[in-house]
């Protein structure tokens, strides 16, 4: 027998989280009743109806897992070693992004860029730049679109792959992290990642910065409770602007790592805090 094959450990097949395998499963029944008992389609339907308006419901809110595993907060080997996790979405920006990198470099930190892969493939240098730093590159879609949650398998397939294969070009590194736009997504994302070896990775804060122009306020937002594992949200594209005309995610970063540094913590970005 082939040695490596014996030992080789078999890919993890992908298995639903609870409330979609009930969802699957109420689907059958549902099926099954409307057979046998085809006067009783009305309540068959209206099951149906009611849980998909509880899935959609679910999809809405990014924080939780009853659609699959989500990454709120970095793991306890890294909450050990004082690390959190400042994430900027959206991107890369010519304007922005390289001024972000500066002031994380002044501090000596490192953050991770969610990319969208068709400002990726404009600006490719700053994603090559973002890796040769020693930041993360990782998925944020092909086009961040608004309908995501909404698309087919196929066009959930198209839109990770898609950015996928783009990001891996840009930056010489394949993203191993996806966040969906705007955190909003689907029961059929959570095979798609499975597929692709992604971990979906949303957030323990955000600071609402594409609508709020109050760096203070945001800052503030961010800022509550800082813990060691806190995984915190900007935007590096999309930023309202500050009363000084600034993106206010830039008027943030400083108040954010200084702190982090007066906290004794070491923002990290979620690669290097979250193994393998
Ligand atoms: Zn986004």
């Amino acid at each position: 027998m082939n040695a490596q094959l014996a030992t080789a450990v078999p890919p993890r097949r992908w298995r639903p989280s609870p409330l979609v395998a009930g969802s699957i499963a109420l689907h059958g029944l549902a099926g099954v009743g409307a057979l046998l008992a085809p006067a009783s389609w009305p309540w068959a339907l209206g099951a149906i109806a009611a849980d998909h308006a509880l899935l959609g419901a679910v999809g809405m809110w990014p924080r939780n897992s009853w659609l699959g595993p989500n990454v709120t907060r970095l793991p306890a080997a890294s909450r050990a070693r004082g690390e959190i996790a400042i994430t900027f979405d959206d991107g890369p920006d010519p304007e922005v992004t390289p001024r972000v990198m500066e002031l994380l470099e002044a501090r000596g930190f490192r953050a991770t860029f969610f990319c969208v892969a068709e400002r990726a493939r404009e600006h490719a240098d700053l994603c090559r730049e973002m890796a040769r730093r020693g930041h993360g590159v990782e998925n944020h879609s092909l086009a961040h679109r608004a309908t995501f949650a909404l698309l087919t398998l196929g066009g959930i397939r198209r839109e990770v792959a898609g950015a996928q294969a783009a990001l891996a070009q840009s930056s010489g590194t394949a993203p191993r992290f996806f966040r969906p736009p705007a955190g909003v997504r689907s029961p059929l994302l959570d095979p798609v990642l499975h597929e692709l070896g992604l971990t979906l990775v949303t957030w323990t804060r955000r600071g609402f910065d594409t609508r709020e122009g109050d760096a203070a306020l945001v800052a503030s937002r961010l800022l509550r409770g800082l813990a060691a594992g806190d995984i915190l949200m900007l935007h590096d594209r999309n930023s309202a602007r500050a009363a000084s005309g600034a993106p206010v995610a830039l008027e943030v970063l400083p108040r954010l790592l200084d702190a982090a540094r007066s906290a004794g913590l070491t923002p990290v970005p979620l690669h290097e805090a979250i193994a393998r």
